[in-house]
C-alpha cells in the first residue's frame, strides 16, 4: 500500500463492503475509455466475480482495438441499447472525474442507483455514496491493486495484465511524473506474475496503425506556435478521421508532439467532434496548471493533462483557449 495517508484503508474497507453486500453491479468508466479505463473496468470485473458477485461491463463507446488482447474485454457491452433494458441498482465507476464522463451509460442506471467511484483525478467531485479518490495514484489501476491487496487475494494473469497496461498507459510508459517508486514495485511483481512488459509496450506504446500515422501526418502539417513558442497548438478536424480512416482512439499521443517541443509550456490538441463541438487536449510541461484551465472551460482533468469540450468553431475555440493559457503563462 502507497503512503499513510489517513483514511485510505477505511476507504478501501467501505469500497470491499460495497463489492461484498449486493450483487449484480454494473461496472462503468468514461467515455473514449483509454488504456486505465478498460483496464479498471475488467480488473473490477476480476475483483467482482472471484467475490461470486453477477456483473456486466459497459461503457459508451467500443473498445479500443488495442486493448482487445485483455481478459474480459471482449464481454464489455456497449449501453444504452434497446436490447438491454435492464437497470441497475448498483454501480461500480471507475477513472471517472465526475458524473457526466460516464456519458450515456447512466441512463441504464436505477433511480436511487448506490454508486462506488473509484479515481485518481485531482478534479474527481465524490459523486459517489462511496468515494475512493487517491490523487496520488498514477493511474486507477493502481488503487484497484491496492483494493485486490486488502481484500487477500492473491493475483493472476488474468488481472496481472490489465494491472499493468492501467499503469503503463497512464504513466506514458512509467515516464510521467507520476511514476512512484510504488508504480514501478507493482510493475515489477506483475512481471514477475508472467506479464510481458515488452509485449505489451509494443502493442500499447510502439505499434501504429497505418490511418494513425496518416492522421500523424496531417495533425503535424498543421502544428504551429504561439505565445513566443511557448504554446505549441494543433488540430484534427472530424474530416480527418473519416479521410485516413482513424478511429478516435488514434488521437491519442497526438498532443505529445505539441507538447514535447522544446521551449513549449503546453500543447494542445483542438479536435473536432461528430456533431460539431470541439474536444480539447492539453498537456503541461510543468509550470502551468492545465486542470484549471480545462475547468474554467467545464472539463477537467490532471496539472499536467487535461482536457475539456467547446460548442463553438474551432477558430473560436483556438482563440478562447489560447487566450486563457497566454493570461497565465509564467513570464
Ligand atoms: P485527454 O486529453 O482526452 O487524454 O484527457 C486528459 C485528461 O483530462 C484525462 O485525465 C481526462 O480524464 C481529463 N479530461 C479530458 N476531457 C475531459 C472532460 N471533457 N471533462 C473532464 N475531464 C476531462
Ligand atoms: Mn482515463
Ligand atoms: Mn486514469
Amino acid at each position: 500500500m502507497s503512503g499513510a495517508v489517513a483514511g485510505y484503508r477505511e476507504q478501501l474497507d467501505a469500497a470491499l463492503r460495497f463489492l461484498r453486500e449486493g450483487d449484480d453491479y454494473l461496472v462503468v468508466s468514461h467515455v473514449q475509455p483509454d488504456g486505465d479505463a478498460i483496464s479498471s473496468t475488467v480488473i473490477i470485473g476480476w475483483l467482482l466475480g472471484k467475490l461470486g458477485k453477477r456483473y456486466v461491463l459497459a461503457n459508451e463507446d467500443e473498445v479500443p482495438g488495442r486493448l482487445r488482447f485483455l481478459p474480459l474485454t471482449g464481454s464489455i457491452v456497449q449501453l444504452p441499447d434497446t436490447d438491454h433494458a435492464r437497470r441497475y441498482a448498483r454501480v461500480v465507476s471507475v477513472d471517472c472525474a465526475d458524473f457526466r464522463r460516464i456519458g450515456t451509460v447512466s441512463q441504464s442506471f436505477a433511480d436511487g442507483v448506490q454508486l462506488l467511484n473509484i479515481d485518481h483525478h485531482p478534479t474527481n467531485d465524490q459523486f459517489g455514496a462511496v468515494n475512493v479518490v487517491r490523487t496520488n495514484a498514477a493511474a486507477t489501476a493502481e488503487i484497484l491493486y491496492d483494493l485486490i491487496a486488502h481484500a487477500g487475494l492473491a493475483l493472476d494473469m488474468q488481472v496481472a495484465e490489465p494491472l499493468y497496461v492501467g499503469l503503463l498507459t497512464d504513466t506514458g510508459g512509467f515516464r510521467y511524473a507520476n511514476t512512484s517508486a510504488h508504480v514501478l514495485r507493482i510493475a515489477a511483481e506483475l512481471i514477475g506474475h508472467g506479464v510481458s512488459g515488452s509485449a505489451i509496450a509494443e502493442r500499447m506504446l510502439e505499434m501504429m496503425t497505418m490511418p494513425q500515422l496518416q492522421l500523424l501526418q496531417r495533425g503535424l502539417s498543421r502544428l504551429q506556435f504561439t505565445a513566443g513558442g511557448r504554446i505549441g497548438w494543433l488540430y484534427i478536424e472530424h474530416s480527418d478521421l473519416a479521410q485516413t480512416g482513424a478511429a478516435g482512439e488514434d488521437l491519442e499521443g497526438l498532443v505529445n508532439y505539441a507538447r514535447n517541443v522544446e521551449g513549449v509550456e503546453v500543447g494542445i490538441l483542438f479536435k473536432g467532434a461528430a456533431d460539431g463541438g470541439i474536444k480539447v487536449s492539453m498537456r503541461s510541461a510543468g509550470k502551468v496548471d492545465v486542470a484549471a484551465i480545462a475547468q474554467r472551460f467545464g472539463g477537467g482533468g490532471h496539472t499536467r493533462a487535461a482536457g475539456c469540450r467547446l460548442e463553438c468553431s474551432l477558430t473560436e475555440a483556438s482563440a478562447r483557449v489560447l487566450a486563457a493559457i497566454s493570461e497565465v503563462l509564467p513570464s
